[in-house]
């Protein structure tokens, strides 16, 4: 795969990068809680040569695709404890090493007995995989329900910033809810054929729209079993692809065994969920209207629920891997700024074009490529940064973010001491753009510290065009955001200097349809670093002042991840 062309190309690249940025602004212009902030053009350099070479590395066949619990995993998790040694990081992990061990298990359910509703003299069974697709969590090899009294919850949602709670004082303990997916689509008051962007974002997607957070609130409250009635338009993908639940799925070991988890936690088709009203004596489009409104009250549906699945198991283990870069203030060190990678892929799988091997060379051999560039950038800033540094490479993000998952179940730093999240996923390769894509743009005050730098760099922020698809909720930091702690996660730009308007949607959708999750997924000749350097030397940045700065970066006002923060500050 190796080019003269990106050879020669790169170094013409990095004499622009210099040029590129303006002088740094006179001191009058700095904000006043920030005196010691370095500009961005006194930054040390991200070298873009390091950056394509580690990506090489990582994507090269000899990483066999980087499935966690593989050959690939040793390798891959080898070089990068070797590449944190090289920076002259300290391990990070408090046990003196550089790696977090990290239980996986994969589960596989089956239907054991069906799922059996009666009440009123009248019973209903529903067929496993047409009507009802579940599953459990639970590190067992069975789990049931038996004779679980049925509550109709509305969305699910306890959301204390839109004074929303679908609860109320109804204890769900040792029941089964059925709840609706999605967040509640209120319609504006002044003009009902829009949604009421006060409310859980108007169009855009709250967590309390995901599908994990019903389990995960269920569970809270004891619930038994959780189904979520599934419909195409507001899931935003067909019942298909909820059946496809029923195969392996990897998720964590924690200490409970997952024994915190309903017993069973599954969907409803939409006819299943009509069929069960009928039963009930309810009408789900009258339910559903019901559910719009803060008044609403969990309905108890008179009747109960039993059914049994059975799990067949497999156990397995794989690492995070992290280095420390200590803070330079005695008071401050104990406070960390945390990079995320994952580090993993597919390993290696069903051919394509012939092809066996899942490099993932975007996905996301890239990003943790960018995460040690910037480590490195950080090994020779002056001054030294105040509070820590943590560099974190994660695992099985693909198998549903597993190893961030555990560290934010598990941190080796606290979470009420960790300032803010910065999380890569795939960088930039097609050269510079006038603007960078925020994931969750407003989110919180991470924003303002990258719109500052990226306005150095003469650039702009724009927010990220498909918010109801929620994809501020897909990858690693997420588990950070849910736990409280503020997080950023950046996309591409769009608007690629000396390209036609239509260029980034162009590659973009090149990439999605030809290497994304493919075998192709690997370095090509024609890549251009140019605008991932300039993009991580902006998250370099915001972590740099971040680690200096007097006070913590917030979520915005109104934001659902700012509860959390409180509560762990109390
Ligand atoms: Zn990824």
């Amino acid at each position: 795969m190796r080019s003269a062309a990106v050879v020669f190309l790169l170094p013409v690249a990095l004499a622009a990068a210099c040029s590129r940025e303006p002088a740094p602004p006179a001191p009058e212009q700095l904000a006043p809680e920030q005196p010691a902030r370095v500009p961005l053009t006194a930054l040390p350099a991200i070298e873009p040569l390091r950056l394509l070479e580690q990506t090489r590395a990582l994507s090269s066949d000899a990483f066999q695709g980087r499935k966690p619990g593989t050959e690939g995993e040793t390798r891959t998790v080898a070089y990068l404890e070797q590449q944190f040694k090289a920076l002259g990081l300290q391990p990070g992990n408090t046990d003196g090493t550089f790696v977090q061990d990290v239980r996986l298990v994969g589960l596989t359910p089956s239907e054991q007995r069906p799922l059996t509703v009666a009440g009123g003299g009248k019973t209903a069974t529903f067929a496993w995989r047409d009507e009802v697709v579940a599953w459990t969590k639970h590190v067992a090899d069975q789990a049931s329900l038996e004779n679980s009294e049925l509550v109709f919850v509305g969305y699910g949602v306890t959301a204390p910033e839109f004074d929303w709670n679908d609860f109320k004082d109804v204890d769900i303990k040792g029941k089964t809810i059925v709840v609706l997916v999605n967040d509640p689509q209120v319609p504006s008051a002044s003009d009902p054929s829009t949604l009421d962007e006060k409310v859980f974002g108007g169009r855009a997607m709250t967590y309390y729209g995901r599908w994990t957070y019903k389990y995960e609130e269920a569970a809270r409250r004891g619930a038994a079993g959780v189904l979520i009635v599934h419909e195409t338009g507001p899931a935003g993908y067909p019942f298909t692809v909820v059946q496809g639940n029923l195969g392996e799925r990897l998720d964590l070991v924690t200490a409970d065994k997952n024994m915190s988890r309903a017993n069973v936690e599954g969907w409803l088709s939409l006819d299943a969920a009509r069929k069960l009203m009928k039963l009930a004596g309810h009408d789900l489009d009258a339910l559903k209207k019901q559910a719009l409104t803060r008044d609403f009250t969990p309905v108890p549906l008179g009747l109960s629920a039993s059914m049994a699945i059975s799990n067949k198991m497999r156990t397995m283990g794989s690492k995070n891997v992290l280095a420390k870069l200590e803070g330079s203030d005695p008071a401050l060190k104990d406070e960390y700024v945390v990079y995320t990678a994952h580090w993993d892929h597919f390993g290696v799988g069903q051919p394509v074009d012939g092809d066996t091997i899942y490099n993932g060379a975007l996905d996301n051999a890239s990003g943790t490529a960018m995460v040690l560039e910037i480590a490195r950038a950080f090994t020779q800033v002056t001054p030294k940064p105040k509070r820590s540094v943590v560099f974190l490479m994660v695992t099985a993000e693909e198998q549903g973010l597993l190893g961030s998952a555990y560290y934010a179940e598990y941190p080796v730093y606290p979470l009420a001491r960790t300032v803010a999240v910065i999380n890569v996923d795939g960088i930039n390769q097609w050269g510079r753009t006038k603007d960078l894509t925020v994931i969750g743009l407003g989110a919180s005050q991470l924003d303002d510290y990258l719109r500052e730098a990226a306005t150095e760099q003469g650039r702009t922020l724009r927010p990220d065009p498909e918010s109801e698809k929620g994809y501020y909720y897909r990858s690693d930091h997420f588990n950070f955001a849910k736990k409280g702690v503020p997080a950023l996660y950046t996309d591409t730009g769009i608007e690629f200097e000396g390209k036609d308007a239509d260029y980034g949607t162009q590659k973009r959708d090149e990439y999605t349809s030809r290497d994304y999750h493919s075998p192709s997924d690997e370095v090509k000749d024609d890549w251009d670093l140019t605008g991932a350097v300039d993009d991580a030397r902006l998250l370099m940045a915001v972590g740099y002042r971040v680690a200096n700065a007097a006070a913590w970066p917030e979520w915005a006002p109104g934001n659902e991840f700012r509860a959390a923060r409180e509560k762990m500050q109390r």
